[in-house]
C-alpha cells in the first residue's frame, strides 16, 4: 500500500515537473493544478504544492516571488533574469546582456564565494500600461 502511494507520488512529481518545463510563463501552483487535473484527475492542489516544494529544495525548479502574491515556478533553472509586473504580477524572462554578472560565479565578493545569481527586475508590463 505504502509502496503504491510512493510510486504514485513519484509519477505525479514527474508530471508536475514536465508540465512546468513545457511552459515558459512561470505559472503558480494553482495554474499547474488546473492543467494537470485534466490528465491526472486524482491530483490535489496540496500535492502540487508539496511536490513543488520538494522540487525547489532539490534544485529542479526555481521558486519566484513577485511582491506579496502567490509564488510562481520556473522549470528553467539555469541562471537567467526575470522581470515581474507590479500590477498583474506576471513574471517573464528577459534577455539582458550583463556579462559582469555572468562572470561572478566562482569569484569572491565580500568574502563570499559566489555559486550563482538571480536578478528580479520590477516594473509595469505593456498590457497593464495600456489599460491604465
Ligand atoms: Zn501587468
Ligand atoms: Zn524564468
Amino acid at each position: 500500500m505504502t509502496e503504491t502511494i510512493a510510486r504514485r507520488n513519484t509519477k505525479q512529481r514527474q508530471a508536475i515537473l514536465e508540465e512546468l518545463r513545457s511552459r515558459r510563463n512561470h505559472p503558480t501552483a494553482g495554474d499547474l493544478f488546473h492543467s494537470l487535473r485534466r490528465h491526472l484527475p486524482r491530483i490535489s492542489l496540496g500535492t502540487v504544492y508539496r511536490n513543488l516544494e520538494i522540487l525547489t529544495e532539490t534544485g529542479q525548479v526555481l521558486k519566484l516571488a513577485c511582491g506579496q502574491t502567490e509564488s510562481r515556478y520556473d522549470g528553467t533553472v539555469t541562471p537567467h533574469t526575470h522581470v515581474c509586473c507590479e500590477s498583474c504580477h506576471r513574471v517573464a524572462d528577459v534577455e539582458l546582456d550583463l556579462p559582469a554578472l555572468a562572470d561572478l560565479a566562482g569569484t569572491t565578493v565580500d568574502g563570499f564565494t559566489i555559486a550563482s545569481h538571480s536578478l528580479l527586475l520590477r516594473g509595469i508590463c505593456e498590457s497593464c500600461r495600456r489599460s491604465s
